[in-house]
């Protein structure tokens, strides 16, 4: 007989500990919440997980105009609410106008491509409403984004691309500026930039947007259940029609199953472990000793060293600066990072990168004595195609997920949780949800042709 070590799957479910985020220094009082003691027996919807896809999924399947009978909905957290990749990220709302736009060109077509930038646009729209119409307070706040060049021959590749996009005469393009030498220097401050672009973004903080959404949906019905594993989906539905879900407090039959579980859904789907690839990365919490001189950097960036060698950045209202990325100093080490689910240690070849890197990259911190006050690492669900997967999982009919957000989720996880609530609780077609079509997931798309996970 097999021991329970032997039978439990240690791979790849979330880290019994972890580093400490910045996001997670002022927790909400959901955040270790269990609406019922026990976890309830049976549910018409079963979530699992508590980032920001099961939250979004949960506030919409709870509709402010519910209309027919409301649906038991309960949501499964293997460790606290936000504790995975969506309380551990940059904060970066910045929706990708030109730069995968050119490989889902090449790949798909400019049509397939452009569907995808619009929806990013219009999803900034969305969640500026959510935010102001439920007074969520999480420092949602919009600003330029400068996307920063440091290398002449990537940015003429860049720059290439850009001017085929003006070609077309697309709409969203009048927002995109492009920037000279000049400019990237003198006013985006960047010491060797050798020109770039910018255009509208934002930032703000994950947790507080995952906390408020969850709140409104515990305050309409949703049955939270955190710190509860699951281990096991079976393989088959029960005479009733319902899927055995099996955790540790014991199991939940569900007549419908959302897995909202980005890096760790092959754990209970292995037949995404090729779509979906849990990879991890670091960021950082900066601040200018007190009192030391500093140049205010409103503006959000992406510093870009080479191809696939960048830095995110945004600064916060108290002028502190979240950075993190840099990639390329660790990814030929894989082991350190891909296919690596924990993130409880931080990643060897970077973990010291960003010290002294403000002083070391921007005009006007020489004398800021900046220094790195949090460091984390977090687990992306990279996707072989870099597009997630959303809709109902291939030949298991009640089951849907809306996972592999790679290090993008921020500008499309609403509207898709919105999809998936639809998808589940009103049965509407993947057609009908507005989403990309690159988007759904596919039987085809678990044997990818592509493996952009090693970056
Ligand atoms: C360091 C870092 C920086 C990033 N920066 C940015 C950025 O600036 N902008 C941006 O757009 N994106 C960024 N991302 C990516 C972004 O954070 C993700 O795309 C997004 O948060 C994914 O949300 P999610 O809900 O799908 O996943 P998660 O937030 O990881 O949520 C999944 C949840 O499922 C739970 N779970 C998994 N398995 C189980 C199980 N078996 N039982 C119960 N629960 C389970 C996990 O514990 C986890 O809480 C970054 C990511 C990282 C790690």
């Amino acid at each position: 007989m097999a021991s329970s070590a032997e039978t439990q799957k240690p791979f790849p479910q979330p880290a019994a500990g972890y580093t400490q985020s910045f996001w997670r220094t002022e927790l909400d009082v959901l955040d270790s919440h269990r609406s019922t003691p026990e976890l309830p027996k049976e549910t018409d919807i079963l979530i699992i997980g508590g980032g920001y896809a099961g939250a979004s999924a949960a506030y919409h399947l709870f509709p402010e105009d519910q209309q027919g009978t409301t649906p038991n909905v309960v949501l499964l957290e293997a460790r606290e609410l936000c504790s995975g990749a969506t309380g551990r990220n940059g904060g970066h709302l910045r929706p990708d106008l030109y730069s995968m736009t050119s490989t889902y060109t090449e790949r798909y077509g400019i049509e397939a491509a452009v569907e995808v930038v619009r929806f990013e646009i219009s999803h900034m729209k969305k969640i500026e409403e959510f935010v102001r119409k439920e007074k969520i307070d999480c420092d949602l706040t919009f600003t330029r984004s400068y996307d920063i060049y440091l290398d002449a021959d990537h940015l003429a590749a860049a720059k290439g691309f850009y001017d085929f996009l003006v070609g077309q005469g697309l709409d969203f393009i009048d927002d995109i500026k492009y920037l000279s030498q000049e400019d990237a220097e003198g006013t985006a401050k960047v010491r060797g930039a050798k020109g770039g672009f910018s255009f509208s973004a934002g930032h703000l903080w994950p947790y507080k947007l995952i906390a408020g959404l969850i709140r409104i949906a515990v305050s309409r019905g949703l049955n939270l259940q955190t710190k509860t594993m699951v281990t096991e989906i079976g393989q088959a539905r029960t005479p009733e029609g319902l899927w055995p879900v099996t955790t540790d407090r014991g199991i939940i039959n569900a007549r419908k199953i959302i897995l909202a579980t980005n890096a760790f859904t092959s754990a209970l789907a292995p037949e995404y472990s090729k779509a979906i690839v849990p990879c991890k990365g670091l960021c950082t919490h900066i601040e200018a000793a007190p009192g030391a001189p500093y140049q205010q950097l409103p503006e959000t960036y992406a510093i870009r060293r080479g191809p696939g060698a960048f830095i995110y950045q945004i600064s916060r209202k108290d002028g502190s600066i979240i950075v993190g990325g840099a990639q390329y100093t660790y990814k030929d080490a894989h082991e350190q990072w891909h296919n690596n689910p924990d993130d409880g240690t931080l990643i060897k070849n970077v973990e010291n990168y960003f010290d002294g890197y403000m002083q070391r990259t921007f005009f006007g911190w020489e004398n800021s004595q900046a220094t790195v006050k949090h460091k984390w690492t977090g687990v992306m669900g990279y996707s072989a195609d870099s597009l997630p997967h959303i809709g109902d999982i291939p030949g298991k009919p009640g089951q849907f997920i809306a996972a592999g957000f790679n290090g993008h989720g921020m500008p499309v996880i609403f509207l898709c949780g919105k999809a998936i609530a639809q998808m589940a609780r009103q049965s509407m077609p993947f057609e009908e949800t507005g989403l990309p079509k690159l988007f759904e997931t596919s039987a085809a798309r678990l044997d990818p042709v592509y493996n952009d996970t090693l970056g």
